[in-house]
């Protein structure tokens, strides 16, 4: 895939670093004029960002302002000369944002995750010389990613960046979705001169946090940040846990370390520090996974307390070493090494739902009027 390097076509990218801020839903003329003159004050991004079609999980919530918001936004890129990025999620949206002389067109990890759509939208950039960010889909699978970028390249002009976004999570985790870095990693390992930008806002689901996700991105060196921001969070129609104040905006941007940016630095990051980041991502994994097990193991314990069950049985226990060998054994993984992992899992399972039964056990004496909190 030829991807353009992002020099060629942002001349703010000379900089090096593409800052993009904005609101997650367009809401009123007011407020995004006021979200972008606060921004102008506090510390102006190169991209004004703004939803006006809003792809919700659940139906009833805000939907967006749809077409009307497209002249509100020529308004902020007219008085204060950001360029302006809209998502787009149908043929009509891309031909609209086109007509209203939006800068740039991001694709939504629903509409990514559905090839569908994404052709749908390919075929309506045909002939468009116009910038597409494309998202990460919903689920973490790379070939989605890759396979939309590819669509939107045969139709769009090359200009491409990707936007990484998060995964979903199956449980509710720290994050809203998960960064799951080696994916980002890998699709910048197989997709040359692509911009990686980060959207701490999506991954974070939480304002208080934005901070350390886009430190981490750029200690990975992504070329860029898309964060939300919005000067009255509480009161924003979606989104309104992950938006940053304008204030928060220019103190997060004071206190990030931008380590290297890719257009200093044309061998990338060296090839231990790329795979020491991939382990950091997957021992995190193993470590949220491990949390989440453990959670399960003491709702078992209360479950065994009820029912009168005793806490070991060996037949489950053999199934469990068995099992789990068997499937280590055929990616490649030592029986000695699984043996001694799985026994100890097993032990901290068994002290965790001894000490959970006891504690009920106390309870039901009335020795103890605390509960179990797992
Ligand atoms: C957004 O950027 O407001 C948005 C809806 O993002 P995503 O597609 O990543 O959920
Ligand atoms: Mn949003």
């Amino acid at each position: 895939m030829d991807i353009l390097p992002v020099e060629t076509w942002f001349e703010e990218f000379q900089k090096g670093f593409l800052h993009i801020a904005g609101p997650c839903s367009a809401e009123s003329e007011m407020q995004v004029l006021s979200i972008a003159e606060a921004l102008r004050e506090a510390s102006p991004p190169e991209i004004f960002r703004a939803g006006i079609w809003k792809p919700r999980t659940r139906p009833g919530t805000f939907n967006g302002v749809g077409e009307k918001g497209l002249k509100w936004l020529a308004r902020v890129k007219k008085e204060f000369g950001y360029r302006i990025a809209v998502e787009a999620a149908s043929a009509k949206h891309v031909e609209q944002c086109f007509d209203a002389g939006i800068d740039i067109i991001w694709v939504g990890a629903r509409s990514v995750s559905n090839p569908f759509s994404v052709d749908e939208i390919a075929s309506a950039l045909h002939g468009k010389d116009i910038p597409v960010f494309v998202k990460n889909p919903l689920n973490p699978d790379i070939d989605l990613w890759i396979g939309a970028i590819e669509r939107i390249h045969s139709a769009a002009t090359g200009k491409l960046a990707a936007i990484h976004r998060g995964f979903s999570p199956f449980e509710r985790t720290l994050y809203r979705n998960m960064p799951k870095w080696e994916i980002p990693i890998e699709l910048r390992r197989r997709i040359n001169n692509l911009p990686l930008i980060c959207d701490p806002s999506h991954i974070t689901g939480d304002s208080s946090l934005v901070y350390e996700v886009s430190q981490k991105a750029m200690d990975l060196s992504m070329e860029g940040l898309m964060v939300e921001v919005h000067t009255n969070p509480g009161k924003a129609l979606s989104d309104c846990n992950q938006q940053l104040t304008p204030e928060q905006y220019r103190d997060l941007r004071k206190r990030l370390i931008i380590r290297k940016p890719k257009f200093d630095d044309p061998g990338f990051l060296n090839d231990l520090e790329e795979l020491r980041n991939q382990v950091d991502s997957i021992d995190h994994q193993v470590v949220e996974l491990l949390g989440d097990r453990m959670k399960i193991i003491k709702r078992m314990g209360d479950y065994k307390f009820r029912n009168n069950v005793s806490v070991l049985q060996m037949e489950r226990w053999l199934e469990i070493l068995k099992t789990r060998t068997e499937h280590g054994n055929s990616i490649g993984l030592d029986t000695a090494f699984l043996e001694q992992l799985l026994k100890h899992f097993h032990q901290e399972s068994i002290r965790l739902q001894t000490e959970v039964m006891q504690k009920r056990k106390k309870e039901a004496n009335g020795l103890s009027d605390k509960p179990v909190t797992e």
